[in-house]
């Protein structure tokens, strides 16, 4: 209503313009009209109840309402940590980047000057796997497993370490000596099983791999001389790299989670800013389930942060023994 008075006006204007040219009578009519509409304003005014005053109200009533508005803008502030997870997780380039490649061989050998602990898990997966992961988990810390086909039941937990994270390399598919050390072709065959194993868990074969025992293992000459000189090469050549360890928790003997927290103090004692950590997650160990914890937390309080490996992590080689 008060927008069509609002245009009924201008016209009027317009029109009172017009008849100038012609005869006084519409003139007057206009003036006439302009002067009663303009009298009915004064009056309506100093009784509080006029038109212009009832077209002002709903007018200051729109302002406030656009003046509410800020309140999107309140919003669009907090919007962006809204917005934060919506956003896609970071692209997964580890099947390019782990992937066994032949060409790849720029492993780096020289510590950083930040401490680092890459904590490594042999043997399993196993019964206590899911333990491990749940307290790494709690902890925020990415870990390495070197994994092996002993406990054909628990291959899919392959799958979720990595899937949580975590890198896979290769331990060996049945880590029984005598087979996996018998020839450089039962090498191999071992080491192609467990291959096909982790491709069939994460959709590759990784780079990392880890010899049972250690590359400076003297037992493989029970079975075979020379046979980790020959391998140390021979997995290089093939785009593989692997790593033995700079410390352990000692618990590849059979040790109480005290006893354990113990030698991993004792056998970090020198310092090193990065280190490739020995555990095992293996169907015997609920000792080092027990003891990471305190492990982790030990490592903590040395200043370490913790990494899974990669390819820059500095790569520690024992001395052949055999
Ligand atoms: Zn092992």
């Amino acid at each position: 209503m008060t927008s069509h008075a609002r245009r009924d006006g201008h016209p009027r204007q317009g029109d009172g313009r017009t008849p100038k040219r012609g005869s006084l009578l519409p003139i007057a009519l206009v003036v006439g009209f302009v002067v009663l509409l303009a009298a009915s304003q004064l009056v309506g005014a100093a009784f509080g109840w006029g038109l212009l005053a009832k077209r002002d109200k709903p007018a200051e009533q729109s302002e406030p309402v656009e003046q509410a508005a800020p309140q999107p803008e309140v919003s669009e502030e907090v919007a962006p940590p809204v917005e934060e997870p919506p956003a896609e997780p970071a692209p997964d380039t580890r099947a390019a980047e782990f992937a066994v490649d032949p060409a790849r061989t720029d492993w780096n050998y020289e510590p950083g000057d930040a401490k680092v602990v890459y904590l490594t898990f042999d043997d399993g997966p196993s019964a206590n796997t899911a333990a491990v992961l749940d307290i790494l988990d709690q902890y925020g810390i990415k870990a390495t497993f070197f994994v092996t086909g002993i406990n054909p039941e628990y291959l899919d937990m392959i799958g979720e370490c990595y899937r949580r994270g975590h890198t896979i390399g290769m331990h060996t598919y049945t880590h029984d000596y005598a087979q996996v050390y018998a020839s450089l072709d039962a090498y191999w065959d071992d080491l192609n099983q467990i291959s096909e194993v982790v491709r069939a868990q994460i959709g590759y074969v990784p780079c990392f791999i880890r010899f049972p025992g250690g590359s400076s293992n003297t037992i493989s000459a029970n079975y075979t001389s020379g046979i980790m000189s020959e391998l140390s090469q021979q997995v290089q050549d093939a785009g593989y790299q692997y790593y033995d360890w700079d410390a352990s928790c000692g618990d590849g003997a059979e040790h109480t989670a005290d006893e354990l927290v113990d030698a991993t103090m004792e056998d970090t004692s020198y310092g090193y800013t990065s280190i490739v950590f020995l555990a095992h997650d293996g169907a015997e160990k609920q000792t080092t389930v027990e003891a990471l914890p305190r492990i982790i937390e030990y490592f903590q309080q040395e200043g370490y942060s913790f990494a899974p490996l990669d390819r820059q992590t500095c790569v520690p080689h024992h001395g052949i023994g055999n």
